[in-house]
Order: structure tokens, then sequence, then C-alpha cells
């Protein structure tokens, strides 16, 4: 066990009155990334006191030992331009993945473009990036729960720990 169900739900609250302040003159539209997403951005959003919109994407990557690859295999629905945009991560790693993730949501012309993360594990960060708001900065430690799985397992759990098994690069689930 990392962080209990409490643990999160305190973090997330503190989270969700940050953003509720930095963006009461606006209606965001917060963004998810399937499917690790599912249980923060749910538990946020409840608790995020100025109206939004929700939409989603999804995406496909591959890491190996020589690559990695992300793919959009579904794009958003609702139209970005001009809007106030908080793009909503269950964990930033190396950070290829939100790297691309900002450049495609970047060509779509936001007025504005934020990062919002539950977990940051910034001791493998390969790609520096600004992330907004972080709910916690995570050892180097492969976790599960809360959403996030392993092999799709373990994403139902109502709190976030490491399963005992060593994530390697060859191993490393999508
Ligand atoms: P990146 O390396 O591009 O920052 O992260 C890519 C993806 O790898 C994340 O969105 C997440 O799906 C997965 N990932 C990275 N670290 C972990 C982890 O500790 N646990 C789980 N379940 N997935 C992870
Ligand atoms: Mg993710
Ligand atoms: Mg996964």
């Amino acid at each position: 066990m990392l962080y209990t169900a409490q643990d999160i739900s305190e973090r997330v609250s503190s989270l969700a009155r940050q953003i509720s302040d930095d963006y009461r003159d606006s209606r965001p539209i917060l963004i998810g990334v399937q499917r690790g997403f599912i249980c923060f951005m749910a538990d946020l959003i409840r608790q995020i006191a100025v109206p939004l919109d929700i939409d989603f994407m999804t995406i496909s990557y591959y890491s190996g030992s020589n690559a990695s690859m992300v793919r959009i295999t579904k794009d958003m629905d609702l139209e970005v331009a001009g809007r106030d945009v908080l793009l909503v991560e269950d964990i930033v790693d190396t950070g290829i993945t939100l790297n691309y993730l900002l450049n495609h949501l970047r060509s779509k012309n936001p007025a504005s473009l934020k990062v919002c993360t539950l977990l940051d594990r910034k001791v493998r960060r390969l790609i520096d990036i600004k992330i907004d708001y972080v709910g916690f900065e995570l050892p180097d430690e492969f976790v599960v729960g809360y959403g996030l799985d392993y092999h799709e397992e373990y994403r139902n759990l109502p709190f976030i720990g490491i399963p005992g098994i060593k994530e390697t690069p060859d191993n490393k689930p999508c």
C-alpha cells in the first residue's frame, strides 16, 4: 500500500480546490486519457466548483527496449480552439505520452493548455515538461490501483499500491 483511499481523497479535494480557483472565470474542458484516468477524473470533477466540459482520448502506447511509440486511437469530440484545456492524466513517467498529447492538443489552438496528473514519477523522466497540478510524487516503483493496471488487472482497487512485480522496459504494460 502506497496511498490509501483516504490519502487520495484528501489530495484530490485539494487539487480540485486549486483548479476551481484558477478557472473561476472560465469553463474549462477536462480531457481524460483512457483508461487509467477513470477513478481520478470521476472523483476530481465532482469536487470542481466551476462549470466544465469533459472529453476523452484513447491512445495506444508501446515501449520496447529501443523505441517508444504513442498513437491516438480515439481523438476527442469537442472543439478545442479558443478553449481553456486541462489534460487529466493518471501518471507521468518518462513524459513521452504527455509530450505527444500536448503537441497534438497545441495544434488545435486552445486558449490555454494545462496538465493535471495524479502521479508524477520524476526519476524516470526523459522529456522535461511543466506539469501544473500534481497529486503525488512517486518513488521509482511500478504502481497499480485507482484506475491504474498491470495487464488490465487491479484497476478497481480503491487504493494505490505496489504489486510485487518489477517493471522493465520489455514488460512495461500499455
Ligand atoms: P510515459 O512513460 O509516457 O510518461 O507513461 C506512459 C504510460 O505508462 C502511462 O500513461 C501509464 O499508462 C503507464 N505507466 C507508467 N508508469 C506506470 C505505473 O507505475 N503503473 C501503471 N499501472 N502504469 C504506468
Ligand atoms: Mg495515462
Ligand atoms: Mg496501463
